[in-house]
């Protein structure tokens, strides 16, 4: 698979587009007001390998807990902004690496260049979004309703206008809650220009039907080379967004990392295979390293299961193997199993 050729643009010291890795992202469910809430949030999306921060700014008062995170983290922050182009403005001038606006619904094209201007002084990267309820009343009389070449359509045409403003350091993110109408309003968009695509299922669902779903949708996309960075949208908490992003990317094998196999348990099972997969998994899913790791409920299928792993785990009665290409290392206490295989691979 390669990659297709979008231009590169910079979010806040970040590349994204051309060449560049595609980069997951999600965004806090926190009130933004609420510094501490905020900021912790933003640490644990960071350190679950979350690479862009969307941050809600819906009023005055989310302004200086948003600057004062910015200041604090690694992570670019995009303040997510809706209908009020004073906010976006405030944003801009007080130094957010990224704004989010969808130019339909936050005022007259005035505003909107207004907008554009103060970035590019600024040098701010824009993320304009498109979705069928921030379409132009035109597109909705010329199509009737919604659909996927409204929604191109309309995405095109913001983006003519931001290049037509000298304006090149945005992306496009065209959004819907339907899976075949997101899938071919961007490729439709895909053909026509260079800039950055967004990629994400809108109101995907709950942890699972959300994941089956973003994960077919964004799939059909990133497969032909389509899609600079995503986000699989969840109602969960949103590490789980990072996790599965990071998960999707790796396994269509566009992003290198740490793979955690499991077994699926069975009555032979004597370790709590889910709990150690999940620490395993958590402590690395920002290493961006190919190795496989196993864990395997016994050690009667375990070891032979798991052979083409790299490291693996396999329970035994209150204790567990630890093994490295199939080959048995040492056998070690079950609440000991992540701490000496983590010095193993260490070693
Ligand atoms: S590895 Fe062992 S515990 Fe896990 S599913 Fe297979 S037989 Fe069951």
């Amino acid at each position: 698979m390669q990659k297709a050729r979008t231009r590169e643009i910079n979010l806040g010291g970040l590349k994204l587009g051309g060449n560049n890795p595609i980069r997951v992202q999600s965004m806090t469910n926190t009130d933004t007001s609420k510094f501490l809430e905020t900021w912790t949030q933003v640490e644990q999306l960071a350190l679950a390998g979350c690479e862009i921060i969307r941050i809600g700014v819906k009023d005055e008062k989310c302004i200086d807990p948003f600057i004062k995170i910015q200041e604090q983290t690694k992570v670019p922050l995009v303040a997510d902004i809706h209908f009020n182009a004073d906010l976006a403005i405030e944003c801009i001038k007080r130094g957010a690496d990224g704004i989010r606006i969808n130019p339909g619904n936050i005022g007259s094209v005035d505003t909107v260049e207004k907008i554009i201007q103060t970035a590019k002084n600024s040098k701010v990267c824009i993320r304009i979004g498109v979705n069928s309820g921030s379409l132009e009343k035109e597109l909705l009389k010329k199509y009737g309703h919604p659909c996927p070449e409204a929604l191109a359509e309309s995405a095109l045409n913001w983006a003519k206008f931001f290049e037509d403003c000298g304006f090149y350091n945005f992306k496009l993110s065209i959004k819907s809650s339907n899976i075949e109408e997101m899938v071919k309003a961007n490729l439709l968009v895909a053909e026509k220009t260079t800039a950055p695509l967004h990629l994400g299922l809108t109101e995907a669902g709950t942890l699972i039907s959300g994941l089956i779903r973003s994960t077919l949708g964004l799939s059909k996309l990133l497969e032909q080379g389509i899609g600079d960075t995503i986000r699989i949208s969840l109602s969960s908490d949103p590490v789980n967004e990072v996790i599965a992003g990071r998960e999707l990317l790796k396994s269509l094998k566009l992003r290198t990392g740490v793979q955690v196999i499991s077994c699926p348990t069975c009555t032979r099972t004597e370790i709590d295979v889910m709990n150690i997969a999940e620490r395993l998994e958590m402590e690395f899913s920002n290493v961006e390293v190919p190795i496989k790791i196993a864990v395997m409920g016994c050690v009667v299928n375990g070891p032979g299961e798991a052979k083409e792993a790299d490291f693996g785990i396999a329970g035994g009665i209150k204790e567990g193997l630890l093994f490295a290409k199939g080959e048995i290392v040492k056998k070690v206490p079950e609440e000991l199993l992540v701490k000496e295989l983590l010095a193993l691979m260490k070693r």
